[in-house]
């Protein structure tokens, strides 16, 4: 491997770190305890995970965590109505609904219904039109954190050729916009992109976000360039035995680090990043709804 490991889990430590100091220097000095609101409905697994692990994490910076588990049949009006006291709750600064909603629940609408500025996912459609027209927003956490350390390993990305491959809404547009945010040129390519190949290799930054493990193979890659690997894919792993499993990218990664100047690994990139840029902007909003100065680095 010739490649630069960006390791994205030594740097979320880094970031909770900083969240945390900042979290001790408001309670000391304004006696604010920022709060952060998780709303899970039903009972998938996966998310019942990340909900305890961010609930953890909250704790662990010094930020109240409150967790409100509702049944897998809960009405939409039920759910309505959690987040209009959520949203009147002056000790709750940050609101998140762990996605996927059960089918019955209308996400948009229930999104939409979160006040934009306790809306640490970003994924409301203020956010979202802010965020796209270079304002001030709550910015979705996984792009998020993946720009943080496009800007730690770069310095400046101004001028630089991103190939972003994922339209999605929650990773691929918000990526591209702050990419753009940043002064880079910026090419979203999709399942219908012509000569995917060609278009990957004129990039000094790859961002892939496509949910296909290993599709990115390095002779895409042009030399020297950054990649980002965005992807969480679980495939048979029948070398630690039967019916075993492990994560892969959406990027090969063997192959593209011998081209690629530096890289993130799957696990241990973005996955981390994410959990600590929740944290991040459960900070921000913080501080923004009570006008203090936000910390610097932890924002777009
Ligand atoms: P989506 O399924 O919403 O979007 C996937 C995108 O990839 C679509 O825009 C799709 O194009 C595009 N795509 C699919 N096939 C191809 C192809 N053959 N060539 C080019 N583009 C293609 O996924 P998400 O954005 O939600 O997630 C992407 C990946 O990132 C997943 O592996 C997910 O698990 C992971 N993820 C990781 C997070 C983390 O914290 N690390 C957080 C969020 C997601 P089209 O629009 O044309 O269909």
């Amino acid at each position: 491997m010739t490649a630069t490991l960006i390791d994205g889990k030594a740097f979320a430590a880094s970031v909770r770190e900083k969240v945390a100091v900042h979290v001790a220097r408001l309670k000391d000095e304004h006696g604010i305890t920022p709060g952060l609101a998780v709303v899970l409905v039903g009972e998938d697994p996966a998310s019942q995970v990340y909900v305890r692990s961010k609930g953890k994490m909250t704790n662990e910076v010094g930020m109240n965590s409150y967790e409100h588990k509702l049944a897998a049949d809960t009405s939409e009006s039920d759910l309505l109505d959690l987040i209009a006291k959520l949203n009147a709750d002056s000790n709750v600064n940050g609101i998140l609904v762990q996605l996927p909603l059960p089918d019955h629940l209308n996400e948009d609408l229930v999104i939409n219904a979160i006040d934009p500025a306790k809306d640490v996912d970003g994924f409301h459609i203020s956010n979202v039109g802010l965020l796209g027209t270079g304002q001030k927003a709550m910015v979705p956490c996984t792009p998020l954190g993946c720009l943080m350390m496009l800007r730690e390993h770069h310095g400046s990305l101004s001028g630089l050729n991103a190939v972003v491959i994922g339209r999605s809404n929650i990773v691929g547009k918000p990526m591209a916009n702050l990419l753009l945010g940043d002064s880079c040129t910026v090419t979203i390519a999709h399942s219908r992109t012509k000569d995917l190949p060609d278009v990957v290799r004129s990039a000094d930054i790859v961002v892939a976000a496509v949910g296909r493990p290993e599709m990115v193979p390095g002779s895409w890659i042009k030399e020297g360039a950054t990649v980002i690997d965005v992807g969480i894919n679980r495939v048979p792993a029948p070398e630690k035995g039967e019916g075993k499993t492990r994560l892969v990218g959406d990027v090969d990664f063997a192959s593209a680090a011998e081209v690629a100047g530096a890289i993130t690994p799957v696990p241990g990139g973005v996955g981390p990043m994410t959990i600590a840029c929740l944290l991040a902007n459960t900070l921000t909003a913080t501080c923004r709804a009570h006008d203090l100065a936000e910390p610097e680095g932890l924002t777009a």
